[in-house]
């Protein structure tokens, strides 16, 4: 049987790809190498520009609703940043995605699980997928959404597995009711080399992990890790035990395009995954969208020719990542100076929180930064004179 779409993969991006083709009525299977639900290492947090581009509600599955952030430097030098509208929506992956899952079902996608993709080949007029086990489907398109250790970006379109944050994470179970972090995440700079260290409360666990540029962590990321959950404040008490070591697929200039014949990729396999903050669910998402939108089209005009989602993704997503990778450059590689500046005006984070919302641009937001900082070099050469004497 020949299908009319073939989904690699059922995160995010997938579930969204196969639900979206199937309920514009295309014939769709959608292979897992995992069985649902299934651990993703993850923070989590899932911003609020999500509810532009879902048509259903993922409140069920939301375990808190998210208005700020705790900051600290090096686990010190606390401070709140609070807004008074919702920023995100933290969920637990399994949740989550197993929910994301059931749409598709319900939409008509056919779903194989524990089935690992190994093969693609183009055959010209179709493309056939193959498993490990030797099994293969053959459809029309492909849409490549089997994340950041999938077959179809690495090896299918031999993207560079070596650009990407390196991260370990850890779920510690926690009781609520004794520590009441409800409405904020608590994120630390300075502890992780070009990166960031977290803490996202969820319903039963305190989501907890470091992430930062593969060849700056070495292999000093375990060292890291223990270090930044045994000093917050947040972890007192607690043990992050079972850590597991993931990698985050950020976007790289020179990755060329995410077309081949009749394969797209999208969301992590694609390394569509914002090299600032490592936001990859909404992106997932959203190229999903976008890919399933362009297949769709041609399936009903009859052409194969997927270019106009390279075009969109140049569009839509490259800019504001090219953008993003500026703002990892300024404040992951002067974080004592940054953590200065927002100490002394929160209101930069409040307007980044904007960007999270989706209301304003990564692109928009950097020259904002950029402006202000290159505006007052005296003031933050001070601020960064003040910094080298605050406690570290
Ligand atoms: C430590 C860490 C923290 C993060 N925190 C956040 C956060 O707080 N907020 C945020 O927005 N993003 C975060 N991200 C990024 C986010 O997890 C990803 O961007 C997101 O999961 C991408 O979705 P996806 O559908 O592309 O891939 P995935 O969610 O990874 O799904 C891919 C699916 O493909 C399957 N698969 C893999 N290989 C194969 C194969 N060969 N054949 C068949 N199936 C296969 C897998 O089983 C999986 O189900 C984080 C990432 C990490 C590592």
């Amino acid at each position: 049987m020949r299908f009319d779409a073939i989904v690699a993969g059922l995160g995010p991006a997938g579930a969204t790809a196969a639900r979206v083709l199937a309920s514009a009525g295309l014939n769709v299977l959608a292979l897992d190498k995992a069985r649902f639900p299934r651990y993703k290492s993850c923070g989590g947090c899932v911003s609020t520009k999500i509810e532009r581009i879902l048509d259903f509600d993922i409140k069920s599955v939301v375990e808190d609703s998210i208005y700020g952030a705790t900051f600290t430097y090096r686990s010190g030098r606390k401070m709140d940043i609070m807004s008074d509208r919702v920023v995100g929506y933290n969920v637990m992956r399994d949740r989550f995605d197993h929910y994301l899952v059931s749409k598709a079902k319900d939409a008509g996608v056919r779903i194989i699980e524990g089935f690992r993709v190994a093969g693609i080949k183009d055959n010209g007029g179709s493309v056939t997928v193959t498993g490990a086990d030797g099994e293969s489907y053959t459809g029309s398109f492909l849409v490549g959404a089997d994340g950041a250790s999938g077959f179809t970006g690495r090896e299918y379109f031999k993207l560079d597995p070596k650009k990407a944050a390196v991260s370990i994470t850890a779920e510690v179970p926690y009781d609520r009711g004794k520590r009441d972090f409800t409405g904020r995440l608590f994120i630390d700079f300075g502890s992780v080399p070009y990166g960031y260290g977290w803490i996202f409360p969820k319903e039963r666990f305190l989501s907890v992990g470091i992430a930062g540029d593969a060849e700056k962590n070495g292999g000093r990321i375990k060292e890291t890790f223990n270090d930044f959950a045994s000093s917050h404040f947040a972890l007192e008490g607690l043990k992050a035990e079972r850590r597991l070591g993931w990698t985050v697929p950020t976007f790289y200039d020179g990755a060329g395009p995410s077309v081949k014949g009749r394969v797209l990729l999208t969301g992590d396999t694609g390394h569509l995954v914002d090299p600032f903050l490592g936001e990859g669910i909404y992106y997932a998402i959203r190229t999903a969208h976008a890919a399933a939108d362009v297949i769709i089209e041609r399936w009903r005009s009859g052409s194969a020719d997927l270019a106009p989602y390279q075009a969109w993704l140049e569009k839509e997503i490259y800019p504001e990542f090219k953008a993003a990778e500026k703002l990892s450059g300024l404040v992951y590689n002067h974080q004592r100076l940054w953590y200065s500046i927002i100490e002394k005006d929160p209101e930069i984070m409040r307007r980044f929180y904007n960007v999270i919302r989706g209301e304003e641009t990564s692109a928009e937001f950097y020259g904002w930064v950029y402006g202000k900082v290159k505006s007052k070099p005296w003031k933050l050469l001070r601020r960064w004179i003040d910094s080298r004497f605050l406690p570290a």
